[in-house]
């Protein structure tokens, strides 16, 4: 036993001596072939020093399948691949089960098990789940093209997490692709964005707007509140403000994607416990340029302010629902901007 070491005492079932006791876990460096060739790693066995015959050694299966394993993962080092542990990390970072991780990759459902237990990636392979380790965009754009595998909530869960794993430039522009990209079907002029392209820059300027100007701004407040702003611009400059598409919620008026809207970077949101739920509470951004907003705009958003300023929620929306343009549409369809000539409050 001059090259080995000793790596503990184990009470199990000896199968030299065909007997429960106390047997010595021992480490060695061998030698063995994979893949027709020959690679050096640690090999561990047990020792029964209680018997006389001639061979005392002796492995149990778990024992086995893990020095095989080793011998895989010594192979895989030689060949600058991935090791078995390196690919659990690599799913266990963005929270992935092995069957979701196969998904997102577009491979068979048991691949992944495979090269974690008992397979070894060939370079392609390989390849890709580097792309994913090192690139938390490119896993995000696998997860929306292979979208169609995960159950929506999952889908949306595991987006979060990719999400979480890039820096504040990526999440920064992350924020705003996800919300431009709910507007794509409303990339030309049309009465339901007020014949104006969406502009993210002046929405979150408005956001922080109303936030310096109410105390306690929460989520439905603020979204019936960026309607009365657009509606009102159209009425009065026959365009909208922010491109910004409503729709007849039983919340009120809504903005397409206000969701995603309270993820955008500039937009200061922090989720707060009520005694009753989780809301969100909107807070003014001080870096944001004040000059986002022209003084027609800002003549427009102090004629809401003024009026709504000490509406709560359900009060604001038991306002708006009785506009014309909540009450001439119905729920889940969008409002267009023509009915927003009729607005009666202002
Ligand atoms: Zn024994």
């Amino acid at each position: 036993m001059a090259n080995s070491t000793l790596i503990g005492k184990v009470h199990i079932n000896c199968s030299v001596c065909n007997m429960l006791h106390e047997v010595e876990e021992r480490a060695r460096m061998t030698s063995t072939v994979i893949k027709g060739e020959k690679v050096f790693c640690e090999e561990h066995y047990y020792v029964c020093t209680g018997s006389h015959k001639d061979n005392c050694e002796f492995q149990t299966e778990n024992l086995m399948s893990n020095n095989q394993m080793a011998a895989r993962n010594a192979y895989r080092k030689t060949h600058d691949l991935l090791t078995s542990d390196e690919i659990v990390a690599v799913r266990e970072n963005y929270g992935l089960t092995q069957v979701e991780a196969a998904r997102l990759l577009g491979w068979g459902e048991a691949t992944i098990a495979r090269y974690e237990s008992k397979a070894i990636q060939d370079e392609a392979y390989d390849t890709m789940l580097r792309i994913i380790q090192d690139d938390p965009f490119r896993a995000i754009a696998l997860l929306d093209k292979n979208s169609d595998k995960f159950p929506e909530s999952k889908r949306v869960q595991i987006r979060a997490k990719m999400a979480e794993k890039l820096d504040s430039y990526g999440k920064e522009y992350l924020s705003r692709q996800v919300f431009a990209s709910e507007y794509v079907q409303f990339s030309v002029p049309s009465d339901f964005n007020g014949y104006k392209l969406l502009d993210i820059d002046k929405v979150e300027s408005i956001v922080s707007y109303y936030a310096s100007q109410i105390t306690d701004l929460c989520k439905f407040q603020l979204m019936n509140l960026l309607w009365c702003a657009d509606a009102l611009h159209f009425k009065t400059y026959s365009n909208s403000m922010t491109g910004l598409v409503y729709c007849h919620e039983p919340a009120g008026i809504l903005p397409v994607g206000h969701v995603n809207l309270t993820g955008l970077k500039n937009v200061n949101a922090r989720v707060e416990e009520d005694y009753e739920a989780t809301r969100y509470h909107f807070y003014p951004n001080t870096s944001l340029d004040p000059s986002g907003l022209s003084k027609n705009e800002t003549a427009i958003l102090d004629t809401v302010i003024s009026k709504f300023r000490n509406y709560d929620a359900p009060l604001l929306a038991s306002c708006i629902q009785e506009e014309s343009a909540y009450a001439q549409t119905e729920q889940g369809n969008l409002i267009p901007y023509s009915l927003c000539k009729k607005i009666r409050v202002f």
